[in-house]
């Protein structure tokens, strides 16, 4: 393994690095005031249109994407360090690069099983940054950890599909500009294999029918900067059999492929956050004095600035070894490294932001630091892709194979 960065990484780092420096730190306070003066919180503020331009501009734009057909084609150890630098800012980078959930997901699966006419009608305006997408899976109704479980129906009616059913903590879908859904549910619920009974569908907001019925809370935040987390109903919504993505009974192995990628960028940004968090709570811990010396001179808050620093550089090196696996040897071949980042990082860096926000008193739970947001943020990707336990389960069960 050589993580060594090469010339293309390198010179990214470098134009990224500046781009934060220039425009993305300094537009934080005023995407916020924009934001407060906006008709609907859902709207984006201008400066988010701004930074796209710019970053498009300066090519710093669709990162993610391997494919070299319709992204820049970098292999995931060149997009590991990228994505951790867009991490210290989550509200604004991934956006600004037009490199955030779920839209990279969902921009992927059209890349690799959308069909001509649905690549032109959606991932040309999504890897344009025109418009934003969704994908909805999880049910209220039952546990949706198990994809075998959900409920809602896509029947075919003739040339067309037609879906009943309810999701929620949909992320994206109370942004107006949000346009497409791509739906998980059952075309053969009394198929034989439960794993082929679900399909992908893509699903046009507008179409009558989908209600998007409500934005729910993580943690009390509405999650403004990620479209929210939406509860949205479909109610008898017809739409062409066109829409269906691959083929009937595909929708299970869609996910499984979808999912391995955007677990490791949400690893890379998820490091990223942890380093603000060291530089934050360092700042803070030189230049708050208590009890006659600075914070920084308290050996409780030494062990959390050492500790925070030697998970992070433990976990960095786990998510590159992921990458260059999957690199390598594939998705699959680099099945088990996913799932050890996926249970490691987000509980190791809500610790360490814990710590952050313990550092700063009444600060770290305020609006004034980004601090209790990012820990909020954090702790849902302990449930969100699929909660600890079932990747712990899955891990586990590999691992003990060998001894039986
Ligand atoms: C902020 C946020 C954003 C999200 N965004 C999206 C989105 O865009 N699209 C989407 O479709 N979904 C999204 N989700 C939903 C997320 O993927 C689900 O919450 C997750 O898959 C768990 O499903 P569930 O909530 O139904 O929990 P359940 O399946 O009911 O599980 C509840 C708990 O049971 C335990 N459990 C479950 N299975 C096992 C097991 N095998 N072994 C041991 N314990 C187990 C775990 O502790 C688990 O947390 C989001 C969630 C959050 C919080």
């Amino acid at each position: 393994m050589d993580f060594a960065f090469d010339a293309r990484t390198e010179e990214l780092r470098e134009k990224l690095l500046t781009f934060m420096d220039a425009h993305v730190y300094p537009a934080e306070q005023t995407a916020h005031e924009q934001r407060a003066a906006l008709a609907s919180p859902w709207d984006t503020p201008a400066i988010v249109e701004e930074l796209k331009a710019e970053a498009r501009r300066q090519g710093l734009w669709n990162l993610f994407l391997p494919d070299p057909e319709h992204g820049a084609g970098l292999t995931n150890l060149q997009y590991a360090p990228l994505a951790e630098i867009t991490g210290r800012s989550p509200q604004l980078a991934p956006t600004a690069l037009n490199c955030a959930a779920p839209d990279t997901g969902n921009m992927e699966v059209l890349a690799q099983f959308g069909d001509e006419a649905q690549q032109k009608q959606w991932l040309a305006p999504l890897l344009a940054g025109e418009i934003r997408s969704a994908f909805a899976m999880t049910e209220p109704e039952v546990a949706s950890s198990d994809a075998t479980n959900i409920e809602t129906r896509i029947a075919r009616d003739g040339d067309s599909y037609v879906l009943n059913g309810r999701k929620w903590y949909i992320s994206g879908a109370m942004n107006p500009l949000c346009q497409i859904f791509i739906v998980m549910g059952k075309t053969d619920p009394d198929g034989a294999d439960p794993r082929r009974q679900q399909s992908m569908i893509l699903v046009p907001r507008d179409t009558p029918g989908v209600e998007v019925r409500r934005a729910m809370q993580v943690y009390g935040y509405e999650d403004h900067y990620h479209g929210g987390h939406a509860e949205v109903v479909f109610h008898d919504v017809r739409v062409p059999a066109g829409n269906l993505i691959g083929e009937e009974g595909g929708g299970f192995a869609i996910a499984q492929a979808r999912l391995g990628p955007g677990r490791i960028h949400h690893c890379m940004r998820l490091i990223g956050m942890a380093e603000r968090a060291i530089e934050l709570m360092c700042r803070r811990a030189v230049a708050r004095t208590a009890f006659g010396k600075p914070l920084a001179q308290q050996g409780v808050v030494q062990e959390w600035i050492a500790d925070a620093r030697v998970a992070v550089e433990q976990l960095r090196l786990l998510v590159l070894k992921t990458a260059w696996l999957m690199d390598t040897v594939g998705n699959k071949g680099a099945h088990t490294e996913i799932q050890a980042i996926k249970i490691a990082t987000p509980r190791t860096v809500v610790d360490i932001l814990d710590k952050a926000v313990q550092l700063h008193g009444a600060g770290g739970v305020s609006q004034d630091f980004p601090l209790a947001e990012l820990w909020a943020g954090a702790r849902t990707l302990q449930l969100a892709d699929g909660p600890d336990e079932v990747h712990q389960r899955s891990l586990a069960r590999r691992e003990l194979k060998r001894y039986l």
